[in-house]
């Protein structure tokens, strides 16, 4: 496989603790895929593999097709991965304007068109809205906002988004979902994103691979004629 991010193999363990267990995983442009699964399952130290947060024991990592196993995060920033943490990893002393600047500037050393800072304040009108507050004074929701904002600003053609809605209320979650579905389907972006909740990503996932216990389950297509009660199943690990 060429383009698209894809991980091969992938096993992680802390101390004898096999958190990650033969993991295999591809998101190509203009996808949205979801990796799902409870507490514990390994969805967040998958992610932060990728993102070059955690060293694998086993097992290749490429971004359009160049393993990146060695590479440092800022490296595969410049080959075009955004990732968004669990904390959101936002400058809370900084600005909201100042916090979009530092993606501003890692996407200005890049080639490519991408999305600019019109395009981001208009898929979260509220950052426009904010941009001399100090993000910290922002709420949850705003900070997840801004958080996926400035990783778009740093141009990327994959971003990869640990529990986005985690604390969120119902509306400002359909609003994160709405902006991914758009980056998604107007800009043609990768989208690799972890959530604990089925729910939450039914409406968005073009895939879905339920993960328990450091391994896929299961992989799942969603079009029109999924079974969301087997998918249920799956996720419950009911046979
Ligand atoms: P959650 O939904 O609760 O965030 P998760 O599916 O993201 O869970 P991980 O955070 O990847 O799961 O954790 C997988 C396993 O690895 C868990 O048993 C966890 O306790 C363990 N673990 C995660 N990070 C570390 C670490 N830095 N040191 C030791 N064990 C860890």
């Amino acid at each position: 496989m060429t383009g698209g991010i894809s991980i091969e193999g992938l096993e992680v363990r802390y101390g004898k603790l096999e958190a990650v267990k033969q993991l295999d995983l591809s998101v190509r442009g203009g996808e949205l895929v979801a990796i799902v699964g409870p507490n514990g399952a390994g969805k967040s130290t998958t992610v932060r593999c990728l993102a070059g947060l955690v060293t694998p024991a086993s097992g290749h990592l490429f971004i359009d097709g160049i393993n990146v196993n060695k590479l440092s995060p800022e490296e595969r920033v410049r080959l075009n991965l955004a990732f968004v943490p669990e904390d959101r990893g936002i400058f809370r002393r900084l600005t909201v304007q100042e916090n979009l600047k530092l993606g501003r500037v890692a996407g200005a050393k890049k080639s490519g068109s991408g999305l600019d800072l019109t395009a981001v304040t208009s898929l979260f009108p509220i950052l426009g809205e904010r941009q001399t507050q100090a993000a910290g004074l922002l709420s949850g929701g705003e900070q997840q906002q801004l958080a996926i904002a400035r990783a778009l600003l740093t141009k990327p053609s994959y971003l990869v988004i640990d529990e986005p809605s985690l604390g969120l209320g119902p509306q400002v979650i359909t609003t994160v979902y709405e902006a991914l579905r758009k980056v998604r389907d107007d800009y043609g972006l990768g989208i690799l994103v972890v959530e604990q909740s089925l729910r939450r990503v039914q409406k968005y996932a073009n895939r879905v691979l339920i993960l328990r216990e450091g391994m896929v389950r299961s992989e799942h297509a969603v079009d029109a004629s999924i079974d969301f009660a087997e998918l249920e199943k799956a996720y419950f690990g009911v046979e």
